[in-house]
């Protein structure tokens, strides 16, 4: 059974069509990708599973209907998103930053401690007291993927984690992702950069114009001559 199942989503802004009837499902343990152009409606997805945006349709998760939920209720089930943009908290310590996330916990027990989460980035232990305003934007990313972490995440959510990242450090987020999915940690990850996300992911989906328009597995996806010629370029 699918830990995340989205059947027939839609959802709009003041009536102008953002999704269209999305089906989308994500396995316990599976890192699955969703790419696709600016304004396709990847962060209105995000945030229709994280209960920013009210959608229509069915969005189910650990077997629950979450779809209408406020948003902490949504997330102390352990459906977490690592927010477009990062919102760290820039006047406290990163530490201080780290232990906010444990507020989603809300009684369940942790499934990453602190110490994990500085294993996973050391550079965050390395300036654990310093305020979060100081670090590079990778380094926030960094933050704010391990502060989600706090909250016990049954399936991650990134909106375009690599945005504004030069190619090193997109590389060293992404493979903290790759641990953490073999480690067991369910992650959907919205992308721009899709040739990276079809890389660390197994399956996919293009999402156009609020509509899924392919998935399949990542290797079938990049195989996929649309997609090489939309997303991908020449090789
Ligand atoms: P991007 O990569 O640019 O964030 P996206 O694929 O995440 O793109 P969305 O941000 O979900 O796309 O936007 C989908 C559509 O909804 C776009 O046409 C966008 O202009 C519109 N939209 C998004 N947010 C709002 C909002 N708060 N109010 C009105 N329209 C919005």
């Amino acid at each position: 059974m699918s830990l995340l199942s989205v059947k027939g989503l839609s959802a709009a802004y003041d009536g102008i069509k953002a999704l269209r009837g999305v089906d989308l499902a994500v396995a316990e343990g599976e890192m699955v990708a969703l790419i696709g152009p600016n304004g396709a409606g990847k962060s209105t997805l995000l945030n229709c599973l994280s209960g920013l945006v009210r959608g229509q349709g069915e969005i189910r998760f650990a077997g629950a209907a979450i779809l209408g939920q406020e948003a902490y209720r949504i997330s102390r089930r352990g459906l977490l998103q690592v927010p477009e943009g990062r919102q760290i908290l820039p006047e406290m310590s990163i530490l201080q930053n780290l232990q906010v996330g444990g507020i989603a916990l809300s009684g369940r027990a942790p499934t990453y401690r602190v110490e994990d989460v500085f294993a996973l980035f050391p550079i965050l232990e390395e300036r654990k007291s310093l305020p979060a305003g100081t670090l590079s934007g990778g380094q926030q990313q960094m933050l704010a993927i391990g502060r989600a972490l706090m909250g016990a995440p049954r399936l991650l959510l990134l909106d375009e984690p690599s945005l504004g990242l030069s190619p090193l450090i997109t590389g060293q987020v992404f493979a903290a992702l790759q641990k953490l999915n073999r480690d067991g940690l369910t992650v959907l990850l919205v992308e721009q950069n899709a040739r990276r996300a079809l890389q660390v992911t197994s399956r996919a989906y293009v999402i156009e114009q609020g509509q899924i328009i392919h998935h399949g597995t990542s290797a079938d996806i990049a195989a996929n001559p649309a997609v090489i010629e939309q997303y991908l370029g020449v090789a």
